[in-house]
């Protein structure tokens, strides 16, 4: 058994949150420079230019890649051979109100989603835990806009619908989104458990690099597929119209009930940000 002080937590998270809020990650990066080359309109070109220099400024300056520092969605995998000193949940949450004081970030969480007022720390934190094996804790920081999370949706399609049905849903979801998720997007699928785990699943899809390839090569011509219609959809960079209106198109999928079909699809903007850390 490993003992880690839950300080350790706080710190890392404190850290982790103003660095995933400064640096895209490079997948992303680089996408938005192979597609300035490709986009076919010159306006959208121009976008996608101006798109990868702000980042690369926020990176250099160690300012935010934008003003909307999102809400801090936190995955914590907790090896079983783990005894954590201190209350683990307290020290997250304290790591991401430190991580938004100390750098400066922009505090966008109200305490009551009807009340609304603002906590002005930004927490709480949106937390999911694992147990898993071994005796180290990983964490994944992604900070996450509402412009694209406002655009996500989630349906519980019947098992007939089939793979032609999932795929409608997911080119109609980032259709009515038009250009608010200040695309160009990168698409999370998560297909299958049950309500709340496809959701999950879809955000998870996020965290995987944009030339993930799935296991199964069913799924990989699925995430194919639906990246060639997006881009067919002529939404372009911030709207301004063109081939580019998504990065990247990752799948995660969870075996589910004879009867039904769960599908979710949570769209991310072109900062998708998540940085990780193993303790
Ligand atoms: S959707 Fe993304 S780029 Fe647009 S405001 Fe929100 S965080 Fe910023």
């Amino acid at each position: 058994m490993r003992t880690i002080n839950s300080d350790e937590i706080t710190a890392a998270i404190k850290e982790m949150c103003i660095r995933a809020n400064i640096h895209l990650p490079c997948d992303v990066m680089n996408r938005l420079k192979q597609t300035a080359q490709t986009e076919i309109n010159p306006l959208g070109q121009d976008t996608l230019q101006k798109l990868a220099e702000n980042a690369q400024y926020a990176e250099t300056a160690e300012m935010p890649i934008c003003q909307d520092t999102g809400m801090a969605v936190i995955f914590a995998e907790i090896g079983q051979e783990v005894h954590i000193l201190g209350n683990l949940e307290e020290a997250i949450h304290e790591g991401v109100r430190q991580g938004y004081t100390k750098g400066y970030l922009r505090k966008s969480v109200v305490s009551d989603p009807l009340n609304r007022i603002n906590t002005n720390d930004n927490t709480p934190a949106v937390i999911h835990y694992q147990i898993t094996q071994g005796d180290k804790i990983k964490l994944t920081v992604a900070p996450k806009g509402f412009g694209s999370e406002n655009m996500s949706a989630l349906k519980m399609l019947k098992p007939a619908d089939g793979k032609e049905g999932v795929i409608d849903f997911v080119i109609d979801t980032a259709k009515n989104a038009g250009s608010n998720p200040c695309p160009p997007i990168v698409v999370g699928v998560g297909i299958g458990g049950d309500f709340e785990l496809c959701a999950k699943l879809a955000k998870q899809a996020l965290l995987l690099p944009l030339d993930h390839k799935p296991e199964n090569e069913y799924y990989y011509n699925m995430q194919c597929e639906i990246l060639e219609r997006i881009n067919q959809l002529g939404i372009g960079p911030q709207g301004f119209g063109g081939n580019t209106t998504a990065l990247g198109v990752n799948i995660l999928n969870y075996p589910t009930h004879i009867a039904g079909l769960p599908v979710a699809v949570n769209i991310s903007c072109h900062v998708t940000r998540h940085i990780e850390r193993i303790i």
